[in-house]
């Protein structure tokens, strides 16, 4: 950062929201924020954002933030000091520790704080409790994504970057509501389209604003996406159109996997999913036209029983038709939060070290143990969503949760609730008292980024460093000053690190993948995109020449399928949720943006004309949905964006439309991410407009 004028700072930064990675300069005046001015310089943006990244900083002054570490009292919160709060945590952690062991302490690190932060997390979990109970939001998730991409051709990323998605010739979008969750993502595909060398293709059920741009847009029922992508692939082989001279020199399993398909016939397909053959077949016709294929997916396909397996379906589609490795070409699973790809990327999951590295093989842990100067577990941990499960059968004991609101954000969220009542100590870093912070027994007061120094990670792997614009308010502290007290408390032998730059030189010699990464190569907005050499060569296109796998040759991984949810013939609404654009997750930032909070002071359940008719819903009727584990009440919006028996209820609302409230207990075959998507209900009317 530097000075313009005497008193005005103009900062680099980059955006707090989504995953996108929009970086700019931020203007402030002391704690004012006097604007946000994008820069061509921006590797991701240029000169673009959107509502959020423009205006929605002002929960950084919000009444609301937490200035000072709390202590439970009964049924309330007293302030207290940095050390006394230090203490009851170290101490309250030692004791579950020494009682039930290390397994029944788990660490959620968060998916907004920086890599720094989440690579101390889990370094808080694995070297001074000794656990691998360390998990982020992606099981919530992309995880599903991550899991397809690891089978087929080898990391669980985006495989190319913005760039290479705004020259495909084709650009399928399936399960994603791009134009709402990843907004200046969408801009590039709009652009491409709107100068016509670019073809749009939208699967989704619900006609969003993606959607009315599209080409062509299928719309399968609920849940079956995979049985269209997979009827499509076997058109695809039966027409004889695909990649041969590719599948023969990089790819494996091509026979087994075509036998795989067999039961995938036309018939079948529209059978199963509803979707016309014809469009199906012209969906083929243009892929095979196409020079180059980008697929971009989201929580459409990973929030499902099957997300996983769809996952499969989409990369072996892009292997069996050669769009891997080649500029426009590749495998886009949109990440929803700023740093949700970085938590995972540095280590936060109870599967991997940082740099996805496996807590099972004992060569790399015998490595981090010469790092780290202590014995690591060797156990896979818990997951997120395995958290509830856990503290009812008395196995988790304690929980410490760095910025999440996982009673609000959790599947089935009354059940967390309840779960949380009953721990033994819960400790709770953020910047807001949020709904899980109400259960804290220690609530310590963190700082978000325009006041701290850091890097997040986009999804497209691109490593962003961003600077501090303000001081922290009042007595909050950054994420990473936090956790290193802990440890310190609890007589961790770690450094004393004065700098983030410090915990990234550290990451980088823990995980290959970030061998090169150092701050000097990370200043203003030069970006790395990872896997980074030692010499600092990063590859923002991967598989140009081999795969990341032990062979260097992708997987075609045959698809085995659950099919959604059939509950109770007496739920009969099919419950979908997702983005607003002004409004972000579970809002606790944008609903305390002023300007964003009176443009969309509420959420709407939208519900189709054809259901309205029959239901006598107008505009502004409050309904009552009930799910097999939990009600909402809210207001409907009559809309053709959504079809038949399916209603859409925005994810960002607080108090009565919270969606969690309704999900259920789903989950993904391979991941356990929850199936979010997949969620039934009942209407009753409550009163009408
Ligand atoms: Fe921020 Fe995403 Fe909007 Fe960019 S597109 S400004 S990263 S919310």
């Amino acid at each position: 950062s530097h000075l313009r004028r005497a008193d005005i700072r103009v900062t680099k930064t980059v955006c707090t929201y989504c995953g996108v990675g929009c970086s700019f300069d931020i203007w402030t005046k002391g704690r004012q924020i006097l604007k946000v001015q994008p820069t061509v310089e921006a590797p991701t943006n240029g000169i673009s954002t959107c509502v959020k990244g423009k205006f929605g900083w002002d929960f950084v002054n919000h009444p609301d933030r937490l200035t000072t570490p709390l202590i439970r009292e009964g049924d309330h919160f007293r302030p207290a000091s940095w050390d006394e709060a230090l203490s009851v945590v170290a101490e309250r952690l030692f004791d579950v520790k020494s009682r039930y062991g290390p397994d029944a302490v788990m660490f959620i690190a968060s998916s907004k704080a920086s890599n720094e932060e989440a690579y101390l997390t889990q370094k808080l979990a694995r070297t001074v409790i000794g656990t691998n109970n360390v998990d982020n939001d992606s099981t919530y998730c992309q995880d599903p994504a991550t899991y397809g991409l690891r089978q087929t051709v080898g990391y669980g990323a985006d495989s190319g970057t913005i760039q290479d998605v705004a020259a495909a010739a084709l650009v399928l979008i399936i399960g994603s509501n791009t134009a709402e969750s990843h907004p200046v993502f969408a801009t590039r595909v709009k652009r491409s389209h709107k100068l016509g060398h670019q073809k749009l293709v939208v699967v989704d059920i619900r006609r969003h604003e993606m959607a009315e741009r599209a080409d062509l847009f299928i719309s399968p029922r609920p849940g079956t996406d995979p049985v269209w992508l997979l009827g499509l692939s076997k058109y695809l082989a039966d027409q004889k159109w695909l990649a041969y001279d590719f599948l023969a020199s990089r790819v494996e399993g091509l026979e087994e996997y075509l036998e795989s398909l067999a039961p995938y016939s036309l018939d079948y397909t529209e059978t199963v999913t509803g979707v016309p053959r014809d469009l199906t077949m012209k969906v083929a016709q243009m892929i095979h036209d196409a020079p180059s294929l980008a697929i971009l997916w989201a929580m459409g396909i990973t929030q499902q029983r099957d997300g996983s397996e769809a996952s499969l379906a989409i990369a072996n589609l892009l292997l069996l038709t050669g769009n891997f490795g080649r500029p426009g070409t590749g495998a886009y699973p949109l990440r929803g939060h700023n740093n949700v790809q970085g938590a995972s990327d540095f280590g936060a999951k109870p599967l991997f070290f940082p740099g996805y590295q496996d807590v099972r093989d004992p060569a790399i842990r015998r490595r981090l143990e010469a790092l780290w100067q202590v014995p690591l577990p060797s156990e896979p941990g818990l997951n997120n969503q395995e958290i509830a499960g856990a503290i009812h059968q008395g196995r988790l004991k304690a929980l410490y949760i760095v910025g999440e609101d996982t009673a609000v954000v959790d599947a089935d969220a009354r059940d967390a609730r309840d779960a949380f009542s009953r721990l033994d100590f819960l400790v709770v870093q953020d910047i807001f008292l949020t709904k899980t912070a109400q259960y804290a027994d220690v609530v310590l007061p963190a700082s978000p980024s325009l006041e701290k120094e850091g890097t997040f990670t986009n999804t497209e792997r691109r490593i962003q460093h961003f600077y501090p614009a303000m001081e922290p308010l009042g007595d909050s502290w950054p994420d990473w000053k936090i956790l290193q007290a802990v440890a310190h408390r609890m007589g961790a032998n770690w450094p004393e690190y004065i700098h983030p730059r410090e915990i990234m030189a550290e990451a980088a010699q823990a995980a290959p993948l970030f061998a090169g990464v150092n701050y000097d190569r990370l200043d203003g907005y030069h970006t790395l995109v990872w896997p980074v050499k030692a010499d600092g060569q990063d590859e923002p296109l991967l598989y140009r020449e081999r795969f990341h796998t032990p062979s260097g040759k992708a997987r075609l991984v045959p698809v085995h399928l659950q099919g959604p949810n059939h509950e109770a013939p007496s739920f009969d609404l099919h419950v979908n949720n997702g983005q607003l654009l002004e409004h972000f997750h579970e809002g606790n930032l944008t609903y305390r943006v002023p300007g964003i909070q009176t443009l969309v002071p509420q959420v709407f359940l939208e519900v189709s004309p054809e259901l309205a008719r029959e239901r006598d819903l107008t505009d502004g009727t409050w309904v009552r949905l009930t799910s097999p584990t939990g009600w909402v009440e809210v207001p409907v919006l009559v809309t053709d964006r959504v079809r038949g028996t399916t209603v859409y209820l925005p994810m960002n609302a607080v108090g009565t439309g919270a969606i969690n409230d309704l999900t259920g207990t789903g989950i993904d075959t391979h991941t356990k991410t929850p199936a979010y998507k997949d969620t039934v209900a009942y209407l009753e009317v409550i009163r009408r407009a």
